[in-house]
């Protein structure tokens, strides 16, 4: 789950990181008042979880409460990579010496947290990394030790910080790691951390992503979720506890279990197929969560045929069929569907199929096969 900007600087805040006085507004009057709250000069901040907002033309300096207000009508009538900016951050505005870099990550290889830093800090951060890696920084830290201030002096000397920020970048450093730690982050970055040209060091802007895994330890934090910010179909799987994740290709997944998930994209695509998405239903699906997956993949109107590969272990493949049957109330049935049941019961929950007309295939290279052919003549059709 992606935290706002304004929802990650708070929480860098709380842990002793300075951040820029401002508030969130939704309308360009509130930005005006804002702005005249924070002695007339302000940055217009749209909040969308997506990147990149800067270059999309999402972070507007105003010199005045009154360009304030016209900057604010314009961000707040932008779509930025197709989402539509409802919330500002106003932000008292800073003048920028120097852009830093500083984020926090799992490295999985390692299995520890790395923190990342580069003095080529700002918008072009992916650009450095390709480019100049030698000037990004790293170091990795030990989860029960915490960041050591010699290992943040270490990254503060190879970025060749002046030396009077050293302790104060320590200090920022360590806070960052903490908020990570405390919030179950597996990600949590400050870019730009800038050095004012009064010499201090400020988080100008602010990204987390939380592990859903570790939501359950966290209600206060997960009730920062901007569900305006989700695909309906996502908000929908979690309803229903599936995992869900929409893709680009036409042909819609349905799936017990993750590992058996993947598998089958595999397939699909080693046959020149493209997924439309991932989708697990999980072990033991009931035939209301079958019903519900399928009624999520027919959302997706680039969806032209659909494979459900069921292993019935746990889940049974009678209440499989039941639950096809029952989501095919009332949905579109012109999307052709193929569907491949092995395991518990599948004589009978073939049968079931089989009564209404729904082609089973042998085997899942079969079932490929059948659903990327279906596809292609819904395409011509
Ligand atoms: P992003 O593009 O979504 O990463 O948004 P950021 O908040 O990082 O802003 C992008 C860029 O806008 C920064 O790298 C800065 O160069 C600039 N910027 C952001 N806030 C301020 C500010 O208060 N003053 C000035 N002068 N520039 C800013
Ligand atoms: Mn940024």
């Amino acid at each position: 789950m992606k935290l706002h900007e304004y929802q990650s600087k708070q929480l860098f805040s709380q842990h002793g990181i300075p951040i820029p006085r401002g508030r969130v507004a939704m309308t360009a009057a509130e930005a005006r008042t804002i702005t005249e709250e924070l002695g007339g000069r302000a940055v217009i901040k749209a909040q969308v979880l997506v990147g990149g907002r800067g270059k999309a033309g999402g972070i507007r300096l105003a010199g005045s409460p009154e360009e304030a207000e016209e900057l604010a009508t314009q961000v707040l009538g932008m779509r930025i990579k197709d989402m539509p900016v409802r919330k500002i951050l106003v932000d008292e505005a800073a003048e920028i010496q120097t852009e830093i870099y500083l984020g926090v990550a799992n490295d999985r290889a390692a299995r520890v947290p790395v923190m990342i830093a580069s003095v080529e800090g700002g918008i072009d951060i992916e650009e450095v990394a390709r480019k100049d890696p030698e000037r990004i920084v790293r170091v990795w830290v030990d989860p029960f030790l915490g960041l050591r201030e010699y290992q943040a002096r270490n990254l503060a000397s190879s970025m060749e910080l002046p030396r009077q920020l050293w302790s104060e970048f320590a200090r920022i450093a360590s806070g960052l790691f903490k908020t990570f730690l405390d919030v179950d982050a597996t990600l949590a970055e400050i870019n730009p951390l800038v050095i004012t040209h009064t010499g201090q060091l400020l988080a100008l802007d602010g990204k987390i992503i939380l592990d859903d895994n570790a939501l359950y330890r966290h209600p206060g934090l997960a009730d920062m979720r901007d569900v305006d910010e989700e695909a309906a179909s996502e908000r929908e799987a979690r309803k229903y506890g599936l995992s869900y994740v929409k893709l680009d290709g036409d042909i819609g997944c349905m799936v017990n279990g993750a590992g058996l998930a993947m598998a089958t994209m595999d397939v699909i695509k080693s046959m020149g197929g493209e997924p439309a998405n991932f989708l697990d239903v999980g072990g033991g699906a009931a035939a209301e969560k079958v019903a519900a997956a399928l009624q999520i993949i027919l959302s997706d109107e680039n969806v032209r045929s659909i494979l459900l590969n069921i292993f019935g272990g746990i889940t049974r493949c009678d209440e499989v069929a039941r639950g096809i049957l029952m989501a095919l109330e009332g949905v579109r049935r012109e999307v052709p569907m193929v569907i491949r049941l092995v395991g518990t019961n599948e004589e009978e929950g073939r049968k079931i199929l089989a009564e209404a007309d729904l082609p089973t295939a042998a085997s899942l290279n079969e079932a490929a096969r059948m659903a990327i052919a279906a596809s292609r003549v819904e395409a011509v059709g």
